[in-house]
């Protein structure tokens, strides 16, 4: 069971995403509970204000210290948190080592950036890993929290309806997946493998790790090489 609180001054985007699907079956059988915090919640402004203009000038606004501090103060005073995490181009790079990691917790606290990001001593006090999802820049930190709740919680034993179909995907083993076919045998021409209509779990074995191998060498020699 894992509890993941996301701190975000636009909730809303996250209807949808996790009301269908994995998601929503993995909150549905109890193995994991979202819990959404809007940030301007928390702004003592009257006109709840959660930004300002950036000391020495330049472009962009910048996300208040106050709001955030007394958001996961809060929260804390209420559970441990394993991980609070902010969404942050200059974070490390998420892959499927760090979403295994994760899967293990059980609070993870993610916090979603705006604007040109927020106040860094918020991210000197209060925060305990900073998380890219790629080198580009998002406009917020919604996307790339979504992207992480939905790599961890696919992971969670029992999330899954073939408990073991995570093991097999890219990336677990060091190897990407090997093509996938499904009926019928022949479309439009174009045959399954013999190998797969075989009957013969070791060879069928043997086809598809010589299929990630080769894919693997083709595509992405740089994860082969880190085996
Ligand atoms: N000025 C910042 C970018 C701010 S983008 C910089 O150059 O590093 C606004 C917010 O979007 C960020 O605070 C962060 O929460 C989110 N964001 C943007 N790109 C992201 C990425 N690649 N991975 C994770 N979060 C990202």
């Amino acid at each position: 069971m894992v509890r993941i609180d996301i701190l975000t001054i636009f909730p809303e985007i996250f209807e949808g995403m996790f009301t269908h699907s994995i998601m929503k079956r993995a909150v549905h059988k109890g193995h994991a509970e979202i819990v959404l915090h809007n940030i301007r919640d928390y702004s003592s402004d009257k006109h709840k204000r959660v930004d300002d203009y950036p000391f020495g000038g330049g472009a962009g606004m910048v996300m208040m210290a106050e709001p955030i501090f007394r958001l996961i103060e809060e929260l804390k005073s209420k559970r441990e948190y394993d991980e609070i995490i902010y969404t942050s181009p200059d974070g490390v790079v998420l892959n499927q080592s760090l979403a295994n990691q994760l899967s293990m917790k059980g609070n993870l606290m993610i916090l979603c950036g705006h604007y040109k990001g927020i106040d860094e001593r918020i991210r000197e006090t209060l925060i305990t890993k900073e998380i890219s999802i790629g080198d580009y820049v998002l406009s917020g930190g919604e996307l790339a929290a979504a992207v992480i709740t939905d790599a961890v919680l696919r992971l969670i034993p029992g999330v899954l309806n073939d408990e073991t179909s995570a093991l097999t995907d890219s990336f677990q083993n060091g190897l990407l997946s090997p093509p996938v076919y499904t009926r019928p045998a022949e479309f439009r021409g174009q045959k399954v493998p013999d190998v797969l209509l075989s009957g013969n779990d070791r060879l069928i074995a043997q086809w598809r790790h010589d299929k990630a191998v080769e894919r693997t060498l083709a595509r992405r020699p740089d994860i082969l090489d880190k085996e």
